[in-house]
């Protein structure tokens, strides 16, 4: 496969953008558009094969025919659905997310691998003002059959580049790799 489509999906302000931004640049800026561009593109080179990225960062805007939850889900191989870990809410919206993606995509052998679907708890350097019990994530995780990260845009930076490089590498595989 040369063409790998990731989708970073999750609740408003949750850091998706932080997250793609961090990991395509390095560079944690702080505020981000969110009429900005919704694919980045970028070329890999991993384990000696050229593969291109997109990933699709979701803004308020319908955009390239992705406009409903479900044509992104349709769209994507791979799925990494953040929420805050200070903020309830956007664990909710995680959890129904991760149910949709299930529920969509049961019988569809090249996606029902549960490597393909990665839970990601963010702004762990709020835990001081935590909402959502690190437990909370890794039982969701378990129940859903994703694999769970617990970590901070803003300050993980090797976390959040070996999370991408994790999820690009399990698509690049077919999601058959365990
Ligand atoms: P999006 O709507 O999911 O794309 O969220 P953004 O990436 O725009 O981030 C929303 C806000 O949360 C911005 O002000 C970011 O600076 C902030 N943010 C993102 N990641 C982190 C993080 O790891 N820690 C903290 N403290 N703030 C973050
Ligand atoms: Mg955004």
């Amino acid at each position: 496969m040369n063409d790998i489509k990731l989708a970073v999906l999750g609740g408003e302000g949750v850091g998706k953008s932080a997250l793609i931004v961090r990991f395509l640049t390095r560079r944690f800026i702080g505020e981000y558009a969110s009429s900005s561009e919704c694919i980045y593109r970028k070329h890999l080179s991993i384990d000696g094969r050229q593969l291109n990225l997109e990933l699709y960062d979701p803004c308020s805007q319908a955009c390239e025919g992705k406009s409903t939850l479900t044509d992104q889900i349709h769209w994507a191989d791979g799925f990494v659905v953040v929420y805050d870990i200070s903020d309830r809410s956007s664990f909710i919206k995680a959890k129904a997310i991760v149910h949709l993606i299930r529920e969509l995509n049961l019988g569809v052998a090249k996606r029902d691998a549960d490597t393909l679907v990665f839970l990601v708890g963010n702004k762990q350097d709020l835990c001081h003002v935590r909402e959502v019990r690190r437990e909370e994530g890794q039982r969701l995780a378990a129940e859903s059959q994703t694999q769970f990260y617990e970590l901070s845009a803003a300050e993980h930076y090797q976390e959040v580049v070996l999370m991408f490089s994790k999820m690009v590498h399990n698509v690049s595989l077919g999601g058959k790799a365990k």
